[in-house]
């Protein structure tokens, strides 16, 4: 695919917030080439674009928007647009939280059938990672290798016997992450169910859209084996859509979680030496645009 595309037709789901536990109604519409992704507030008449220029906080889930208009939990949602190559979307909230449906992004996926895709007449542009970039907290640790490709390689170790450790690696194409990432969901731990409520979070959570962890086992069904280090890689794919743009690299990711997702891209955009914004022709090589390069300024 060498053009940008948004969506055929309007589509509308509804849903409760995982965090926030308000209901919401969500509408994705058409946009325009070079629109990119963007958050409308129904409700506040704001715009946030999809950006990680607008990461407000990203502990628990990734929070977009500033000065009391903010988009939260919007990953999932991410992960399915641009892994099905919708360059430019604009998504309606009626709420400050993107429903979380069954706590995975195949719901998303399937809004997205519904929609259809348009080609626009526009060149799609992507992000190519030209050196490596590395990003570490204490022992978690992520970095970006320059690929032909969008891959990713994630290792998770919690101190749990279920997750001690789970490593996957994956090309990320649409058939891949269809098929492989998209239906893996979400999960929490039963012991901080409620210090999280006590914080304010996971009001919405239940059995129905998160994989809850007892002290011996799941209290649900699993879908995958290794679905949490799965979910780990659709939460990686949905947090880099904020860089703007596909990436076209390898990504290495050990331990880590949403702050870390956004610490990468924050680090590789700050680094214009280590990236190149390129368009993709018509045999799917990439030629340099440089003039493509947003405006970026790092958020320390
Ligand atoms: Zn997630």
């Amino acid at each position: 695919m060498t053009a940008q595309q948004t969506i055929r037709r309007q589509v509308s789901c509804a849903g409760i917030g995982l965090h926030s536990g308000q209901k919401v109604m969500l509408t994705l519409k058409p946009a325009a080439a070079d629109t990119g992704i963007r958050f409308r507030r129904t409700d506040l008449g704001r715009e946030i674009p999809a950006r990680l220029d607008q990461v407000a906080t990203c502990s628990y889930a990734t929070v977009l928007g500033h000065d009391g208009a903010t988009v939260e939990t919007v990953e999932h949602l991410l992960a399915a647009l641009v892994a099905s190559g919708i360059d430019n979307v604009i998504i309606e909230l009626s709420q400050r939280e993107v429903p979380i449906m069954d706590g995975s992004s195949a719901p998303f996926l399937f809004l997205l059938q519904e929609a259809g895709r348009k080609t626009l007449t526009a060149p799609r542009r992507v992000l190519k990672v030209l050196r490596p970039v590395q990003v570490t907290s204490g022992d978690k640790r992520m970095a970006v290798y320059p690929s032909d490709h969008f891959k990713i390689s994630y290792t998770i170790s919690f101190a749990h016997p279920l997750l001690k450790h789970q490593t996957r690696t994956e090309r990320i194409t649409e058939a891949t992450f269809t098929d492989h990432l998209a239906a893996a969901r979400t999960f929490g731990f039963l012991k901080e169910v409620e210090w999280m409520r006590q914080q304010g979070l996971a009001l919405g959570g239940s059995l129905d859209n998160a994989i809850v962890i007892g002290d011996t086992g799941v209290l649900n069904a699993l879908r995958f084996d290794d679905e949490f280090v799965r979910h780990k890689m659709l939460d990686a794919v949905g947090d880099l859509a904020l860089l703007g743009y596909p990436l076209i690299g390898h990504v290495v990711a050990h331990r880590a979680g949403h702050q870390l997702h956004t610490d990468l891209g924050r680090a590789l955009l700050a680094d214009p030496e280590a990236f190149a914004v390129v368009e993709v022709d018509a045999v799917g090589q990439m030629t340099p645009q440089v003039a493509g390069v947003p405006a970026y300024t790092p958020v320390p």
